[in-house]
């Protein structure tokens, strides 16, 4: 804890804070931001909706906090050199995170691509050029226990590498030769995979290879910013556009400074590179930013009281139908936030999961939620405050209606 109460003086000590938006400048902005009269979503007939569901790709993730927006803003008034703006947020983001080097992706995904490419490249511009379609003179496999393979692998695949699985240590050990470039580990299925944290960061240290940690959904808690770093972690990769509410399209790669000027090289404004099409522009690098000292700063046992009060809201107020049966849970890595249950009995209640989920959409205002086919699943992190009574009610009136 003493990492994080350094980063949060250093943070209150900011005299950059207030000189870097003066009040002119933000008032400035924030007319040209917000073009009073024109409802774009209405006007295109694009369905707007409260998001009871999560941080979920297809539904937009998380809405920006207000301070990345007036960053975005900001930026998008002046031009600046892309890498100069790289080098700086970078050197502030890990300073502010307490890793040694930083750089701000265009998502976790593109943070795994650019990642590996740089595993791959070292600090040649020329092999970066040659990826995904020559290896040659480069390694070319990425090992992963089985547990930990899930679709986003791809973004490793993306720079032509093979996957290797592997489920024990002693296959760990015995899948590693002279082609293998990295370790890769998931970290929201560190319980499932057979090897944890220790004994892939001691194979990984033993043979010398760098080790990669997704953790794309795993703030909060805080700490998590900083625990995989410290752990020994070569490079950790964190969505910016999930719990730290940034821009959907961007994330951060952390971890040693090496391997991060090595992955810049695959980034943007470099063109002949696999990671070209993955740009991050300066208002989102800037709003990232922005965002990430925002949520350091923030008061997480607040937000985390305020999500938990309206999961209970929910919860006692379908709770009270006949036949209606809640579970408040919280998941242990990955989205680990106030998490409900919603079961009932279809005998009594003549609705399914699916088909309530499908009335909550239809409704107005519309409500998304998720889960399958027993339950209807609940998240309260991303409602806007006072949202969960609405959705509270809609729920009890559907299933009453279906009760009777
Ligand atoms: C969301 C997620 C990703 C992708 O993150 P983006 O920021 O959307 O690119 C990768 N890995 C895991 C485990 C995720 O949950």
């Amino acid at each position: 804890m003493i990492n994080r109460r350094k980063l949060l003086g250093q943070l209150a000590a900011l005299p950059l804070l207030g000189s870097f938006f003066s009040p002119a400048r933000a008032s400035a902005t924030s007319s040209i931001a917000t073009p009073i009269g024109r409802d774009y979503f209405k006007e295109l007939g694009v369905r707007t909706f409260i998001n009871a569901a999560g941080t979920y790709t297809s539904m937009t993730g998380s809405l920006l906090r207000q301070e990345a927006v007036d960053a975005y803003n900001y930026a998008a008034q002046q031009y600046v050199n892309l890498d100069e703006l790289q080098d700086k947020v970078g050197a502030r983001i890990a300073e502010l995170i307490g890793c040694e080097a930083a750089t701000v992706t265009a998502g976790a995904a593109s943070a795994i691509t650019l990642g590996t490419a740089g595993v791959l490249t070292g600090n040649d511009p020329k092999k970066a050029s040659r990826i995904p379609t020559d290896l040659t003179g480069m390694k070319t496999e990425v090992i992963l226990q089985k547990a930990h393979k899930i679709g986003y692998a791809h973004a490793i695949q993306n720079c032509g590498v093979k996957l290797v699985i592997v489920e024990t240590q002693k296959e760990l050990e015995a899948a590693i030769n002279e082609k293998t470039a990295m370790l890769w580990f998931l970290n929201a299925n560190n319980n499932l995979g057979k090897i944890k944290y220790k004994g892939f960061l001691e194979v990984a240290k033993k043979y010398n290879i760098p080790s990669f940690n997704d953790c794309a959904a795993d703030v909060p808690p805080v700490e998590n910013l900083w625990k995989y770093t410290d752990m020994g972690f070569d490079l950790v990769a964190f969505s910016g556009g999930k719990g730290m509410r940034g821009p959907q399209s961007t994330g951060l790669l952390l971890g040693r400074k090496d391997l991060i000027e090595a992955a810049r090289l695959s980034a943007p404004p470099r063109g002949d590179t696999v990671g070209r099409g993955m740009k991050v522009n300066k208002e989102e690098i800037l709003a990232m930013m922005i965002a990430l000292e925002n949520y350091l700063q923030r008061d997480h046992d607040k937000d985390w009281q305020l999500w938990d009060k309206q999961i209970r809201h929910i919860a006692g107020t379908v709770g009270k139908i006949e036949g209606v049966e809640t579970e408040i849970h919280i998941p242990d890595i990955a989205n680990h936030v106030p998490s409900l249950k919603i079961r009932w009995d279809e005998a009594m209640i003549k609705t399914t999961p699916n088909e309530l989920r499908q009335d909550l959409r239809a409704g107005h205002p519309s409500i998304e939620t998720v889960g399958g086919a027993e339950s209807i699943n609940i998240t309260t992190w991303m409602l806007n405050p006072g949202e969960e009574r609405i959705v509270a009610q809609r729920i009890k009136d559907l299933l009453s209606k279906a009760s009777s």
